[in-house]
């Protein structure tokens, strides 16, 4: 409700035009948005602009640090707004014992007084949509991860993963349903992984690992190097030892890293047949 509050206040046609980049009408070539749908997508724009860009801007290097001083702030402001509400929410331990015992394993304590305190602090970044049966979330969703993937495109919010937790399997197949329906005719495709799946498409974490330790131990990683077991055109190419082809796109266009470069206009003799 309070960054209900916050979205009405902004009005949409003042986010800047590399904000405002994917359509928001259509879905596939069957399926367009109704309004109300797309007014949750600018809402959902709006407070993630004034997150990543009015509070503090975010940029390539941001970490963590910096995320907390942008949440500071936020939490500052809505602080401002709901002072009341944030005081009552912030003391877990006198409102929902059994909540807070569980909370308290992941985030820090702190005392007030008498009273022990999760601070709001924690909770504040999190965007919420409630839509009603038959309304179209999945539709709402799927059109949220396109317009999140063109800002991650444009460096204007970090680049991290997107999950998808549902508490049914039905769910989980209507939803990929519609990953199919969408794909049909976006320019970029959706792709969903099985969480179980994750560490086999991710090469390694940084957090973790040094790069060097990533770079020479993963199996993928070391695969991509080889030119020698390139596909498709690169696999012919006299350039591939020098070129080799985005290993990224081919991925992104085929789910095959080692295919050829999508977007590579040269065409060696050897496959012009
Ligand atoms: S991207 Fe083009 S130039 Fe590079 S290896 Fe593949 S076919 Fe050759």
């Amino acid at each position: 409700m309070i960054y209900q509050g916050i979205a009405d206040e902004i009005e949409f046609n003042t986010i800047p035009k590399e904000w405002q980049k994917t359509n928001l009408n259509t879905f596939s070539k069957e399926i367009t948005l109704f309004d109300y749908q797309q007014d949750a997508l600018k809402n959902a724009l709006k407070l993630l602009h004034y997150y990543f860009n009015s509070l503090q801007k975010y940029d390539e290097k941001d970490d963590e640090l910096l995320n907390i001083e942008r949440k500071k702030k936020f939490f500052n402001e809505i602080w401002r707004i709901e002072r009341e509400l944030i005081d009552t929410l912030g003391i877990i331990n006198k409102k929902n014992k059994p909540l807070f015992n569980k909370l308290k394993q992941y985030y820090p304590v702190i005392k007030e007084r008498v009273h022990e305190k999760i601070h709001f602090l924690n909770f504040i970044n999190r965007m919420s949509f409630w839509m009603a049966t038959g309304s179209g979330k999945t539709i709402v969703l799927l059109k949220l991860i396109e317009l999140l993937d063109n800002l991650k495109q444009s460096d204007l919010i970090p680049g991290n993963d997107i999950l998808i937790l549902t508490h049914r399997e039905d769910l989980i197949c209507q939803i990929k349903k519609h990953i199919e329906e969408f794909n049909k005719t976006a320019e970029r495709k959706i792709k969903a992984w099985d969480l179980k799946k994750y560490d086999d498409v991710k090469c390694g974490n940084v957090l973790k690992q040094s790069l060097s330790d990533i770079w020479y131990s993963n199996k993928d990683l070391e695969r991509m190097r080889n030119s020698s077991i390139l596909e498709g055109k690169c696999g012919v190419c006299g350039y591939r030892e020098v070129c080799g082809g985005c290993r990224g796109r081919a991925y992104a266009a085929t789910g095959n890293y080692m295919a050829e470069e999508p977007f590579c206009a040269y065409i060696p003799p050897e496959a012009a047949h």
